[in-house]
């Protein structure tokens, strides 16, 4: 599944490298030469992963790693280190800055795709291609199919895209802020009401099959996917 990844990288040729082998496996790529242009570009959209180097001009690279961890926007946010140095000090200083993993320059454009893969199957299951099943709702990305008790249900893309957010993360209120974040990538150019006409379509499409229950409005807060009865 195509993800959008944020390459913060102050070398020309190497942030190039990396730009171009995402792009060719389907990945969107955001590129920052330093941390402060990857504040910005996170703060517009929240990126599904980061590939921060370690050595970078002004903010050094774990710094903004402990930044993006102490933000409660961007604490889940996907973290890969990438650096030259391969001294075992350096990796448990990255990893204990919140990174979720380390990439020891150079690396193969293999490795660095299973890595990703890796950390978003940790991270960001909806990011993933793992049918999930609640309560006889069945969602499965691989062949963009959902079904509610065996009967076909037709959903839109953001619909969709909504649901398999809702159902790896259920149990959980999400305002619509961080709905628009992690299923829109974006809570700045689009408005917040742009949820409810989505969580509206997505429940009228679950009707078929009572499923449209198991989305439940949070007065004041936001809205959950559960399987278990109010
Ligand atoms: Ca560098």
């Amino acid at each position: 599944m195509p993800a959008n990844i944020l390459v913060v990288e102050d070398e020309p040729a190497i942030q190039e490298l990396i730009a171009a082998n995402l792009h060719h496996a389907g990945h969107h790529v955001l590129r920052a030469n330093d941390a402060e242009e990857a504040i910005h570009l996170v703060r517009e959209t929240l990126p599904d992963v980061v590939l921060l180097d370690w050595m970078l001009p002004g903010m050094a690279g774990l710094q903004f790693a402990r930044r993006l961890r102490s933000d409660e926007r961007t604490r889940d946010l996907p973290i890969i280190m990438l650096t030259a140095r391969s001294e075992e000090h350096d990796k448990i200083a990255g990893l204990e800055a919140g990174a979720d993993d380390y990439l020891t320059k150079p690396f193969s454009p293999r490795e660095l795709l299973a890595r990703i893969k890796a950390v978003l199957r940790r991270r960001a299951p909806q990011m993933t291609e793992d049918a999930v099943e609640i309560g006889g709702l069945r969602l499965d990305p691989a062949t963009h199919r959902v079904t509610g008790d065996g009967r076909g249900i037709e959903l839109g893309p953001t619909e969709f895209r909504l649901l398999h957010f809702f159902m790896t993360h259920a149990e959980r209120v999400h305002t619509r802020t961080q709905l628009l974040d992690q299923v829109w990538g974006d809570h700045v150019f689009v408005e917040e009401r742009t949820v409810d006409v989505h969580i509206r379509r997505l429940r009228s499409a679950l009707e078929v099959s009572g499923h449209d229950r198991l989305i439940q409005t949070v007065r004041g807060s936001g809205y959950r996917f559960s399987a278990q009865t109010e």
